[in-house]
């Protein structure tokens, strides 16, 4: 082994679900949205003035702040934008993140909180949700260095009240609690309204899901203004320029498509309840999903099974190989034309198994 070697920072990295190379796939496998995104993004893309690309964008992102922050009734100083809400998390764990006090996520949650966690050296402990997948809120009044959570939760889809979080707040006001909302938009509750009365509450939010841009990659936070503060003079002391010209311009424009939003939200959330109706008679078991997608096993067929025939029939779903959900599978909601493919194939696939 060479010297050098005990002083390299080894992480062993998040792995994002796959991106097939294969043209003719349905993808159900990260939670993209199967629309398009909303035209005026599109437009303002064609409208680009190229020449402005010789220049440095604006480090403050100013156009998509103040956008956000119109759309939000927050003000600009509230708002903190980055490249995918991986990004604003990342910089929320280095900047927030910083006690010798664990901080505290539950045990099945997005599984980059602890490779953050790790690559930042921040002390960290799981805390376990209940047997149907539910955090426990009172489980969160120990001594911590920090609280971060999704709701609704992934990969389970459980929403949690604003109850059970002004709980988590109350009892956590000398630390920083993290909300991750990627998926609020399909049917939860923004913790956003708390803002006012918790100075100690950061909520994250994304453009990759409800608003069809993971390939722009925008993520953005809402806070008091000294937490927004704090969080830019970290970023300021990495990358200035997180976001480039043609994404905050792309960002601006797509805040600007309220009806379209809303139109595209309510036809995945119709497909979504229709596939909880099909699944269950399938014999699947779930829970009440307000994401964009299901988290479902079977009493019959082990989940990596069926995973592994699925993927053979170009049907990209997500497996975890972890404790407790092992033998669960992750499935985005998709288009109906898609979900009708998954679930012709799924009524062939348990009656041939049933009749083994
Ligand atoms: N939080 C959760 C809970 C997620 O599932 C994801 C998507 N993988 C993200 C954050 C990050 O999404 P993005 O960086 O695309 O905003």
């Amino acid at each position: 082994m060479k010297l050098w070697e005990a002083n390299i920072r080894k992480v062993v990295p998040y792995v994002p679900g796959e991106q097939p190379g294969e043209q003719r796939v349905i993808k159900l496998n990260t939670n993209e949205n199967p629309y398009p995104p909303a035209p005026g993004v599109v437009e303002s893309m064609y409208a680009f003035d190229t020449d402005r690309l010789r220049l440095y964008p604006d480090p403050e992102a100013g156009i998509l702040v103040r956008a956000l922050a119109k759309r939000y009734r927050v003000k600009p100083e509230q708002v903190f934008v980055g490249v995918g809400s991986d990004d604003v998390l990342a910089m929320a764990f280095l900047t927030f993140f910083n006690s010798d006090k664990p901080i505290l996520f539950p045990d099945i949650t997005y599984s980059f909180y602890d490779v953050w966690a790790e690559l930042f050296r921040i002390p960290y402990r799981t805390v376990p949700l209940d047997e149907r997948f539910r955090i426990c809120a009172g489980d969160y009044d120990i001594p911590n260095g920090g609280v971060v959570f999704a709701n609704p939760n992934a990969p389970t889809g459980e929403l949690e009240s604003l109850t059970d979080i002004e709980h988590i707040l109350r009892h956590n006001e000398d630390v920083i609690v993290i909300v991750d909302e990627a998926y609020i938009d399909f049917g939860g509750t923004s913790a956003l309204q708390l803002l006012g009365r918790y100075e100690n509450l950061l909520v994250v939010q994304t453009f990759s899901k409800s608003r069809s841009l993971a390939g722009m990659r925008i993520g953005y936070a809402f806070g008091s203004q000294t937490l927004i503060q704090y969080l830019n003079d970290v970023k300021y002391s990495f990358n200035s320029y997180t976001m480039n010209q043609v994404t905050l311009t792309a960002g601006a424009a797509a805040l600007e498509e309220e009806s379209y939003f809303k139109k595209t939200i309510h036809k995945i959330i119709a497909t979504r309840e229709r596939v909880k109706e099909e699944f269950q008679k399938l014999g699947f078991v779930f829970g009440d999903s307000r994401s964009n997608f299901l988290f479902v096993t079977h009493p019959n067929i082990h989940a990596k099974e069926l995973f592994e025939a699925l993927k053979k029939e170009h049907i990209y779903v997500r497996y975890f190989a972890k404790p407790r959900i092992d033998n669960y599978l992750r499935i985005t909601i998709g288009t109906d034309e898609e979900m009708d493919v998954l679930l012709d194939f799924l009524r062939v696939y348990l009656k041939n198994s049933d009749e083994k």
